[in-house]
Formats: structure tokens, sequence, C-alpha cells
């Protein structure tokens, strides 16, 4: 059995999803310290404190093993802060993480950290206690940078990731994709970089019938539905899904839901897209839901005809798994780890371009054949049953293995990569 020390500094596992900085790797990290902790591992998840009057340490889930514990750390003030001015408060991090860790007197097999703010904590734990580092960036500022033209990030932020990069023990990627992305732009070496496709959980997410998620929906049985759902900024390509809501022939009786956006969403992207609809003319048939609680999730995407994923830029897509998992057909762009997720032509449609119409035109087929979307999402509920969280924890585990007691790995087997 390890013990692991999973480092997710500037968000925590806990924290409610579809904010504008509250998404995948939230999911990712409670799915997988719950998944660890189950198969008997000792499992500490470390974040930043972001308010003075919850416990300390938290359970990572409810009657789920003790053994798996959500620590929080005071760095910087205890309140939400902005991702930009989080890299002041690493090294106190560290620093708390280190003397919670001493008083303890726990020593840990392997630390596995999150995001490039996590990695720069990781590394400097890594020099204390001597033991391995993982590192899982999620995503990387180069390739956001080269997404989208509005994009750009800190030059901080890449030379930061060239570093840990260069020092970590492995690197884990959700596709092949981003595993030659690394080396392209980070020179990193291919060999220290393992592929682990990224999970769904099979029980919450279930096919239900559509006409009574839509009753508990209160949404109309006859309309067609377009479904989006993440958090709401450029990357994830929005306007795209209503440019091509707008083309569609079919358009009088098609709807949109978009899911996700709160308070904190950045840069009035929401008030962009609200117009975006208006000047559009389909304003009265979008709806902006803002954020919706996990765990109700399941009602949208079996209410939804598609699930809509027209990100420029996205490192795994795991709403494109859960759509899926709800026995629904997506139609998203050819990036990243959707390539992994869809199976064109089989469980959806895949598109290369990042412009309305070709979104339009798969829509339109799809919208127009009910025997076709039927037969997409079956295949759809078949081919994620490989992606349980239960199988990406075992691969994460082997990896392990491999970094702590140099076993070869023989697990990630079960994943077309
Ligand atoms: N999500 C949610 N409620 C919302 C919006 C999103 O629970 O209102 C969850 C969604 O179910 C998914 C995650 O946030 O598990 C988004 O993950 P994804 O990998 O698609 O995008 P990322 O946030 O990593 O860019």
């Amino acid at each position: 059995m390890y013990r692991i020390a999973i480092i997710s500094y500037h968000t925590s596992p806990l924290a409610p999803l579809g904010g504008a900085e509250t998404g995948g790797l939230n999911v990712y990290v409670r799915e997988l310290a719950g998944e660890l902790a189950e198969r008997g591992h000792h499992v500490d998840v470390f974040t930043r404190r972001t308010d003075s009057t919850s416990p300390g340490t938290l359970p990572i889930s409810d009657g789920g093993s003790p053994l798996g514990r959500v620590v929080q750390i005071a760095a910087g003030p205890q309140r939400y802060e902005e991702k930009n001015t989080l890299p002041e408060y690493v090294d106190e991090f560290a620093d708390g993480v280190a003397d919670f860790v001493a008083a303890e007197g726990t020593k840990y097999d392997i630390i596995h950290s999150h995001y490039w703010l996590s990695g720069l904590a990781a590394e400097q734990l890594k020099a204390r206690w001597d033991v391995p580092h993982i590192v899982m960036f999620h995503t990387l500022g180069e390739v956001k940078a080269r997404a989208r033209v509005s994009e750009s990030e800190p030059e901080p932020r890449i030379a930061a990731e060239t570093d840990i990069a260069r020092n970590a023990d492995r690197i884990v990627v959700a596709s092949k994709d981003e595993q030659q992305l690394l080396a392209r732009y980070y020179g990193a070496d291919v060999g220290r970089i393992s592929v682990v496709p990224c999970g769904v959980n099979l029980g919450l997410f279930q096919p239900i019938e559509k006409e009574e998620a839509r009753q508990k929906l209160g949404l109309s049985e006859d309309d067609k539905i377009l479904l989006f759902v993440g958090r709401i900024e450029p990357l994830k390509g929005v306007d795209i899904l209503l440019g091509a809501a707008a083309q569609l022939e079919s358009e009088s009786d098609c709807f949109v839901l978009v899911v996700g956006g709160d308070d904190s969403t950045r840069d009035g992207e929401m008030e962009h897209l609200r117009d975006l609809a208006s000047q559009l003319g389909i304003a009265e048939r979008v709806s902006f839901m803002g954020a919706v609680d996990h765990e109700r999730l399941p009602l949208f995407y079996n209410a939804a005809d598609v699930c809509v994923v027209p990100s420029f830029y996205e490192s795994f897509g795991l709403v494109a798994l859960e759509a899926m998992a709800c026995g629904t057909p997506v139609v998203a762009s050819r990036v990243g780890g959707l390539s992994v997720a869809v199976r064109d032509s089989e469980t959806g449609y895949l598109i290369p371009w990042r412009c309305p119409e070709p979104f339009a035109e798969r829509l339109e087929l799809l919208l127009g054949n009910e025997e076709l979307r039927n037969r997409f999402g079956q295949a759809a509920r078949e081919e994620v049953e490989r992606f349980r969280w239960g199988n990406v924890a075992e691969a994460v585990l082997g990896l392990y293995a491999e970094v702590i007691d140099g076993t070869p790995s023989k697990t990630t087997a079960v994943f077309r990569n």
C-alpha cells in the first residue's frame, strides 16, 4: 500500500463545479483520490485554504474510505483569489505542507501534482522529502496560447512548465496528442510521458428515459435540444455552437442549453455570449442555466438530443464521456482527448475545423435522424464502459509502481489511445 501526497494547490477537489476555474481537474482529483483510497492506499490531497472557517482536514468523499483526506493549507489570504495572484503564495504553501507533514510524522512514497502551480510546490517537496514526483498538467500554457488568438499566458507559466517537465520523474497526460505537444513545445522526453485517459463515473452518469429527464427539468418533449456543459471561457468555443445553432435549417424547434458559469466567470464571457445569441437572432432559443450541481447533470445529458463540445483546446474533455455514459451522442472538435473519447461516425462526430458551418452540418444530420441518434447513443454507452475511474486508478497505480519500485507497468492495455 502506498502513501500518496496529491497536490491540488489552486483548487480543491471538493469545490463546487462549473465556475470559471472549477471543472475537469477537480473531478479528476476527487475521483482518482477516492478510488486510490478505496483500494487501501493512504491518500492526502493538499489544497490552498480559501476560507477560514471550514475544518483543516475533510474526507475526500462522504461515506468513502477514511484513508482519503483533503488537507487545507493556509497560504496567502484565506479566501478565493484570482489565479494570476496565486504564484505568489506557492512557497508559503509548500512550507505549510511540509510543516503539516512533519507534525504528523508521515512519510510519503510519491507526490502526484495537478496543474503547473501544484507542480512548482511539488518540486520543492520532492527536494525536501526525497521522493519521486509525478505531474499531470491538465492544460499547458503554450498550447492554450496557440489554440485561440485571444488567449495569452504569462511567461513564468511556460518557463515553469518547462522546468517541471524536465525535472519530474514522470508526466501523466490524457492523450497521445498531449504527449506530442509536450515533446514539441517543451522538449519533454517522450519516454517519461505516460498516457492515461480520463474517466467517468458510470454509476452517476447513466441512461434514463428522455421524457422522464425532460419532465423533471420542465422541458418540452417535442423540441430538439442541443447541450453544452462546461466552464464559460473563450477556449470552450460556445460561440461556435451558437453560430451553428443559428444556421440549422430545422432551427425553429431547436433549443440550446448552456450549462456552466457563475459570478466569477471570466472577463464578461457570459455577457459576450448573450449578446452574440441576440445578434444571431436566437436569444429566445438559448438558455444560460449557470452552474449545475454535478449530481444533477445526468438529467441534462439525458434530456439532450446531442451534446456539443466545440472546444479550441481540450486536454481531455470529461463532459464528452459523461454525455456518452448517458447514451447521448457527442459532436466535438477533433482536438486533444476528445479524439480519444469520441469515435467519429460511431458515437458522434469529430469536427476538424473551429467554425460553425461543419458543426451545423453534422448537427443537422443527427437532429433529423432519430434512428441514427439512438444508434450512436447506444454505441456511446458501450464505448465508455472501459473509461470507468477504477481503470484510471489501476493505470495510475501501475505508474506509481514503475516510478517507486521500477516494476514495469502492464495496466494501460484497457485503453485505446
Ligand atoms: N461541471 C459541473 N457543473 C457545471 C459545469 C461543469 O459539474 O455546471 C463538471 C462536468 O460535469 C465535468 C467538469 O465540470 O465533470 C468539466 O470537465 P471537462 O474536462 O469537460 O472540462 P475542463 O473543466 O477540464 O476544461
